[in-house]
């Protein structure tokens, strides 16, 4: 089987289930996982591939907590025994709690994980335009940072979605982006009359530095999505048909 070419710093690992993308700087401190196309389990039932991932996971499948995604920057918060957020919509998920996981879905859209150097918590992201233009991957690091974790402590893994090689907006979005950011024409690049490449990549990677992590603690697989259309999901490509891929991530305990 071809292994896939990916930026240093990732790697590709085969399971029961299928390949996952695991970013090596999070290993120490988190079990986690980046899903692809057709990510499950063939010999027994598995809705969304939550057994193997579930498997990979060392937890029971009941134990990866979801939210409803709706493009927005709210953030739920797990700590051992009980749950704080006013709502079940969210785009962030923070866990203080290593007896369970937390996972957002995405096709196109940036998934980010977080985990900290000190094990005291994970996160995980979900930010496409409108998420990145709310500045979603901000919020989660002012909870963590609210709750005791500073930003200097977090690492993060940017994982495979769309690139600017594949993603082209028009107006509305850039206008929404630097509304969010007066910035963000740093991350668009003009691509004929009205429209714009934007590097989502970028994007969230600036907000991850502007609100506090250190450059090299930021890992991007640069995996485009939509070029990749035979172990990944895209929007763009296959619209709203397209299946979900997963970012996943438990704390590991401290010893
Ligand atoms: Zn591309």
């Amino acid at each position: 089987m071809t292994t896939p070419q990916v930026a240093r710093g990732f790697s590709w690992q085969e399971l029961p289930a299928g390949r996952v993308l695991v970013a090596e700087a999070l290993l120490p401190y988190a079990r986690h996982a980046f899903t692809t196309r057709g990510f499950g389990r063939r010999d027994v039932p598995d809705h969304d591939g939550f057994t193997g991932l579930a498997e990979f996971l060392e937890l029971d499948a009941a134990a990866i907590r979801r939210v409803r995604q709706v493009h927005g920057r709210e953030v739920v918060e797990l700590r051992s025994g009980r749950e704080d957020g006013t709502s079940q919509s969210a785009d962030a998920l923070v866990s203080f709690d290593a007896s369970r996981a937390v996972a957002i879905a995405v096709a196109d859209c940036v998934p980010i994980l977080l985990a900290d150097r000190r094990r005291r918590a994970v996160a995980a992201v979900h930010a496409g335009w409108r998420g990145t233009a709310a500045r979603v991957v901000v919020a989660a690091v002012d909870v963590l940072a609210r709750d005791g974790v500073p930003p200097s402590d977090l690492i993060a893994a940017i994982g495979p979605s769309i690139g600017s090689c594949c993603y082209q907006v028009d107006a509305p979005v850039r206008d929404a982006l630097i509304a969010g950011a007066p910035t963000a024409d740093d991350w668009l690049t003009p691509d004929g009359d009205g429209h714009w490449r934007l590097d989502l990549w970028s994007a969230n990677r600036d907000q991850l530095l502007t609100a506090g992590l250190e450059a090299e603690a930021i890992h991007v697989a640069r995996y485009c999505t939509a070029d990749h259309l035979d172990d990944c999901y895209s929007y763009r490509r296959e619209g709203a048909a397209a299946g979900r891929m997963f970012g996943a991530i438990r704390l590991r305990p401290n010893p």
